[in-house]
């Protein structure tokens, strides 16, 4: 059996690493063809998750990367699309909700491979964010909707789809925080900065909606800088960007680092006081690691974490992300929300059925 994998974003080669190795381990027999896209090529957003994740070196790269929404997925498409031709996979296998995962889910689709997408069934319920585009018509294209959680089952339920289609597997990314933690690394960090008394918080940015809304992210730089607290901030290219476009100074608080890799990621998040994110897969990590998580984001996909306390939604008030950094936190103590670690595995298993 021949199963084409897409990835193409940095957390798509997280998840897909502990997807591959199950195959690896419980069907050899199968043989996995991994293509990256191209969506994030900067070393430090690709690269770095190749070599330390182990993840199989990917047997095509499309190159495409850089563009728009509409020019990133329409040259996705065509290239997926010869390729799906020449290959004749058994399944078609893409996760999450990039341009990416669209676009491999269409080009399957109209050959008629079925698809399964790994991390279905999530919604924020705005469609302005690409992300949601990218999710839902994914998940009305694909034959098994691999879901990480009971909410995810819920929305596909309430959008009409079979129970047959749904398989609740847990997370992924559940899965690789256990396989990683053990292999963290501390990452290099600025000399001047002293982590050793109150601790630090973690943060990240890279969220359409904050980045380019430069009232948004002045606005989350200040509560930041109101928070007094030392942040550590490994900073996605595409905020880089803005930051320097917008004009907008960043907090003397704030310790701006390059991306990491994972393992380093994973370093932070089990050290850290606090992870302040507007990142799907951050906000889930916090939980894993049991820290509090402040989300700067209106809406989240992630309902249960923020239903039992665990995370808070503060968008990009300055104040409130100032006080939500520096309050106390008392989640409830729930059953496990994203699986028992086993998720890759039983990906495997049902699609190999
Ligand atoms: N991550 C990382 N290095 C960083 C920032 C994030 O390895 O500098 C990891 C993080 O631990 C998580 C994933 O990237 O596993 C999340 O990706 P991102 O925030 O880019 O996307 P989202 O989850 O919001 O789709």
């Amino acid at each position: 059996m021949k199963v084409l994998t897409i990835i193409g974003a940095r957390p798509q080669f997280i998840k897909a690493a502990v997807v591959s190795r199950a195959f690896k381990e419980h069907r050899p027999d199968v043989r996995e063809i991994i293509v990256h896209t191209g969506q994030h090529y900067d070393a430090n957003m690709s690269e770095v998750f190749f070599s330390e994740l182990e993840i199989p070196k990917p047997d095509y790269n499309l190159g495409v990367g850089g563009g728009t929404h509409g020019q990133n997925t329409g040259r996705m498409i065509e290239k997926l699309e010869d390729l799906m031709m020449e290959i004749r996979p058994q399944w078609v296998l893409v996760y999450g909700d990039t341009d990416s995962t669209l676009a491999g889910a269409l080009a399957a689709a109209k050959l008629h491979i079925p698809v399964a997408h790994v991390e279905a069934g999530l919604r924020s319920f705005n469609r302005r964010m690409p992300e949601e585009i990218n999710r839902v018509l994914t998940d009305h294209i694909a034959e098994i909707l691999f879901v990480p959680s009971a909410s995810g089952r819920k929305n596909l339920i309430s959008e009409g789809f079979s129970e047959a289609k749904i398989k609740m597997v847990g997370d992924v990314m559940y899965d690789a925080s256990l396989f990683y933690k053990d292999k963290a690394r501390k990452p290099k960090l600025p000399a001047e900065l002293d982590i050793s008394g109150n601790g630090f918080i973690l943060c990240t940015i890279h969220r359409a909606e904050n980045t380019d809304d430069p009232h948004r992210l002045t606005n989350i730089f200040q509560g930041l800088a109101a928070s007094g607290k030392s942040i550590i901030l490994p900073l996605h290219p595409r905020t880089l960007r803005k930051i320097v476009e917008h004009g907008i100074d960043t907090p003397q608080n704030v310790w701006v680092i390059d991306p990491v890799g994972y393992l380093e990621m994973v370093w932070l998040e089990a050290n850290c006081r606090l992870i302040a994110t507007d990142s799907g897969g951050v906000q889930k990590e916090a939980y894993f690691f049991g820290k509090p998580c402040v989300i700067m984001r209106d809406q989240t996909e992630w309902v249960e974490l923020v239903e039992a306390g665990w995370n808070r939604l503060v968008g990009a008030d300055p104040d409130l992300i100032a006080s939500s950094i520096n309050k106390s936190f008392e989640p409830e103590v729930c059953k496990p929300i994203y699986g028992t670690g086993q998720s890759a595995q039983l990906v495997v298993n049902l699609l190999c059925q």
